[in-house]
């Protein structure tokens, strides 16, 4: 059996934030165990065999912590596109923010939502749902808000919290910004500001940053099976033990304790914890790219027809990602239980909606992947199941972080996962709060150690 200070669990974001860390602190007691072959976790990409290159969904850097800005800094090859976000909505493109560009709604119900909107009377909201009707309006919810919020969480807008949604963006306006109650609608979005992408994709950003710890220690193609909480000792399917003080964990909360900790009050607790799976559908093509998606950053689709809710053009970010000649696009389509999604005919159905947007032709490249784990749903009363659960995994020396080890929607991007294994590194050394996991911890540690 191996002893290790601190092991780490998953090459993610998660993991090497905290391997970077214990890196930086000159610490050589730790060893990370990843079950893929490369680092990264759901911010890889993958290279197909016509030479595209895909993440897995559409990825935008948000940093917002100096410390990952630095990270960032040693990375080598970025693009800087702009952003430009827009709606398909009855047969037409809208800028991005919907309730900013009320004239640009089909039918005319912009003069609807400003009737709405004048005559809201900012009730207490309850749910996303009620918050939108509330924020916006019944038009303006019914028409956008609720049908998109549905098909990105794969859930109904009525079972999840609204806190998020006055947080700050990556853009750094809020999350969901207030409505211009106006008719006016310039044709192009609000926010047109540049942002960082990896020249090659998101993927070849970490697995720079991987490349400068050490790799002796980052075990690759190495999954743990069990977890014994009580001994402190993970057990991989190749039959290796790692006894540990401390565990910084980022494999899917759920799965962690669905399979892989013998403990029944946490078993009985993951199934309430709420989440949507991801298809990831590319398509990559020869020739020039339609004129309605050039300079097109991202796209919307909140009509049920739609397959997808959201379609990034890939090789607007970086011409790199598809080569000369050629452009990409990715579209993601959200499922649960509550949205089931027929695999089968995923990708035929995203082809074929894209002829709305005079996609037409054959693609070169198709490319499909299903994500099991896509967004953590921040579902009503979250954190009551929450804490008590990541408060008992602690008692035991582990922390279970990042999108899915913490599972927290409103700090899950790759700069929080980051910061989320840096601080947790610097949590076990010297007791200092984590406060990118936890902005404001719900109650202390000691008085929620049992479930
Ligand atoms: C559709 C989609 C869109 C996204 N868009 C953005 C975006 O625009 N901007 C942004 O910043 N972020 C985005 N993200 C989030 C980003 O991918 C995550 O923040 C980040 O990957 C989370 O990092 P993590 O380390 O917490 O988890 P992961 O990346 O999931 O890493 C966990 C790692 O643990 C490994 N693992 C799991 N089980 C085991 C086991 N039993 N043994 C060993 N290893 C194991 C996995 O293989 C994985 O590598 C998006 C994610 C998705 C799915």
């Amino acid at each position: 059996m191996q002893q290790v200070e601190t092991l780490i669990l998953g090459a993610g974001p998660t993991g090497l934030g905290a391997a970077w860390r214990l890196n930086e602190l000159g610490n050589t007691d730790w060893v990370l165990l990843e079950s893929a072959a490369t680092p990264g976790g759901m911010a890889s990409s993958e290279k197909d065999p016509a030479g595209f290159i895909w993440d897995l969904g559409g990825h935008v850097i948000h940093s917002h912590f100096p410390y990952f800005d630095a990270v960032l800094n040693t990375v080598r090859e970025w693009q800087h596109p702009r952003r430009s976000g827009w709606i398909w909505l009855g047969g037409t493109f809208v800028p991005t923010p919907i309730q900013r560009h009320l004239g640009a709604l089909p039918d005319e119900r912009g003069s609807a939502v400003v009737a709405e909107l004048a005559a809201l009377s900012n009730q207490p909201a309850n749910n996303l749902y009620d918050y939108f009707v509330a924020t916006f309006g019944p038009t303006l919810t019914n028409v956008f808000f609720s049908p998109f919020n549905d098909k990105m969480w794969a859930h109904s807008a009525k079972l999840i919290d609204h806190a998020w949604t006055s947080l700050r963006s990556g853009s750094g306006a809020a999350n969901i910004p207030a409505p211009a109650p106006t008719l006016i609608s310039e044709n192009r979005p609000d926010d047109t500001s540049q942002f960082p992408y990896p020249r090659f994709g998101t993927g070849a950003m970490w697995a720079e940053i991987a490349a400068r710890i050490p790799a002796e220690r980052q075990r690759y193609r190495t999954t743990v099976a069990h977890v014994d909480l009580e001994r402190r000792v993970a057990h991989t399917t190749s039959g290796e033990e790692f006894a540990f003080d401390q565990c910084i964990s980022s494999i899917p909360l759920r799965r962690l304790l669905d399979s892989m900790v013998d403990d029944s009050h946490l078993q009985a607790r993951a199934g309430d914890l709420l989440h949507s799976s991801v298809h990831a559908v590319g398509f990559g093509y020869e020739g020039k790219i339609p004129p309605q998606l050039v300079g097109v950053s991202w796209i919307y689709s909140p009509e049920p027809g739609t397959p997808f809710y959201r379609s990034t053009v890939l090789s607007n970010y970086s011409p790199a990602i598809a080569g000369p000649g050629r452009w990409s696009i990715l579209h993601e389509v959200g499922t649960s239980a509550h949205h089931p999604v027929d695999t089968t005919t995923v990708v035929t159905r995203c082809r074929e909606a894209m002829k709305d947007w005079a996609v037409a032709g054959a693609p070169v490249s198709v490319w499909h992947r299903y994500l099991p784990f896509g967004y953590p749903v921040p579902f009503l009363r979250r954190d009551e199941l929450l804490h008590p659960i990541l408060c008992r995994l602690e008692a035991h020396g582990v922390r279970s972080r990042g999108r899915f080890g913490g599972w927290r929607y409103e700090s899950c991007n790759q700069d929080h996962a980051f910061m989320q294994g840096v601080e947790a590194v610097d949590a076990n050394m010297t007791g200092s709060p984590e406060r990118t996991f936890w902005a404001e911890r719900p109650q202390p540690l000691a008085s929620a150690a049992s479930v």
